[in-house]
């Protein structure tokens, strides 16, 4: 009975102390609302579990949707009674005045953990004069709330670290990732700044094992089997020190006992996906013939061929996001009369589609329903839990004609981009293409994204919101205060 935060036994308990030499105390009117208030408050304090789907739009919703359970099949996500919409928003570094419109992980899960609007690869920090901002995490732990982040990238990585890090640049992970960072012979910068000699917090990985967070769940042991900055120590050594157990495996999570600080590294960087296209097959260009090459209204062409989705090997035993929901779950909800902020994240559905995978994709966003279905349940035995779903941006991937409706014009028409071309279990051809551009990985889209709630959400969620209203529904929710 792990779910239930307060046994109706205490609660039970709780109404007998009320009592004194066995009389009833007479309370005023005012008191016993005060005093009912603080009972309900004890016996479900409130929860926020907030569940962020990278890259994931309405695109990827019904890419899944379709291939998962078919057109007229619903998932859980789709069964959510609170709708919303948010819009994303992101500045330009050099003139925070002047707007982007397609962001990143880093600057949108900031704008969400802190209700501000930043430039793209910051975390926890302001665009242009680089100010540490405080976090709905930060401000939890403060009000003695627990806290937990799960991801099924590592840790590490823009989303998950944007709650409980302050770096100038995503890409400053580990200690050994702080300055002049380079990916293939390209300078890619590094956070100085934010060096413990130059009086900053160090990497992500350290600051992690510096905070106070309940509960850290995913990959990224790379990241912490790296020496402290200027230590003898690793960053894993520096959490043992600062009182968490690190496990690497779920057979270890599960040992772990109730209410015990954890960091819980199940794979070097990001964990691996579940699906994955036949023999690993990722999106392929269409191939035109001869003819079509000297016109585009001569010759033929050919599609890829259609496809399922197939289990990815390299998957094996890791967690599943929904286990590690429901590990963190057990954690943070353990003897817990405070409440708790959680942040669960299905990192790799945007990962898979700048790769060009839409199986990848399906995959992971199967696994966000299964930690919905765990949220869920724990939202039934704890009814002050408000649970969040929503994405940080859009992405590549698009549904189209599995055959053009314009080849009955007579003329091979095909897509410019890339194709995946799947057979869904109900029989139909899915059709799912990539064309933002033509280099090695795709790119982010700027579309707004879903917002959805389940019926805790009702009346406090707008029909639309800007990703850092996001953060003001947690921060009242939680009851933080001034969101300001
Ligand atoms: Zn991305």
């Amino acid at each position: 009975m792990h779910r239930i935060q307060r046994p109706l036994e205490s609660i039970v308990r709780h109404i007998a102390s009320l009592s004194v030499a066995g009389g009833l105390i007479l309370l005023s009117g005012a008191g016993l609302a005060e005093d009912a208030a603080a009972l309900s408050h004890e016996a479900h304090p409130p929860n926020v579990i907030l569940i962020i789907g990278d890259g994931m739009d309405d695109q990827q919703i019904t890419i899944a949707r379709n291939y998962l359970v078919g057109a007229s099949g619903r998932m859980s996500l789709d069964s959510l009674p609170v709708r919303s919409t948010a819009q994303v928003l992101t500045v330009d570094e050099n003139d925070p005045s002047l707007a982007v419109y397609v962001a990143d992980s880093a600057n949108s899960a900031t704008s969400i953990a802190s209700g501000i609007t930043t430039s793209r690869g910051r975390v926890g920090t302001s665009a242009g004069d680089d100010k540490d901002v405080k976090t709905v995490l930060e401000l939890a732990e403060q009000k003695g709330m627990k806290t937990g982040l799960v991801a099924t990238s590592s840790v590490t990585d823009a989303t998950p670290a944007s709650f409980a890090a302050h770096v100038s640049l995503r890409i400053c992970a580990n200690p050994s990732q702080m300055v002049d960072v380079s990916f293939k012979g390209i300078a890619l910068g590094g956070c100085p700044d934010d060096l413990i000699a130059n009086g900053g917090p160090g990497s992500i990985s350290e600051q992690l094992a510096n905070s106070s967070v309940d509960v850290i769940l995913g990959g990224g042991r790379k990241d912490f089997d790296t020496p402290t900055e200027g230590g003898e120590q690793s960053v894993r050594e520096l959490a043992l020190a600062n009182g968490f157990q690190v496990v690497d495996s779920g057979a270890e999570l599960a040992a772990v006992p109730p209410g015990q600080r954890v960091i819980g590294l199940f794979g070097e960087g990001t964990l691996p996906v579940r699906t994955r296209g036949e023999g690993g097959r990722v999106a392929e260009e269409p191939d035109p013939s001869f003819l079509n090459g000297i016109h585009w209204y001569l010759g033929s062409v050919e599609l890829p061929e259609p496809m399922r989705c197939e289990p990815d090997p390299e998957y094996g035993d890791t967690p599943s996001l929904g286990a590690m929901t429901d590990a963190a779950l057990l954690q943070l909800g353990y003897e817990n009369t405070n409440g708790f902020f959680l942040m669960v994240e299905s990192a790799s559905i945007d990962k898979q589609a700048h790769a060009r995978s839409a199986c990848g994709s399906i995959g992971e966003l199967e696994q966000l329903n299964e930690a919905l279905d765990s949220a869920l349940a724990f939202a039934e035995a704890n009814p002050n839990t408000l649970i969040l779903v929503t994405a940080d941006h859009g992405h590549a991937a698009q549904i189209i004609p599995d055959k053009s409706l314009f080849n009955q014009f007579g003329a091979p028409v095909y897509t410019p981009g890339r194709l995946v071309r799947l057979i869904t279990p109900e029989g139909a051809g899915l059709a799912i293409n990539y064309a933002t551009n033509g280099f090695m990985m795709e790119e982010h889209t700027g579309t707004q994204v879903p917002l959805l709630a389940n019926e805790v959400g009702r009346g406090k969620v707008p029909g639309m919101v800007t990703q850092p209203e996001i953060y003001g529904l947690m921060v009242e929710h939680l009851g933080l205060g001034k969101t300001d």
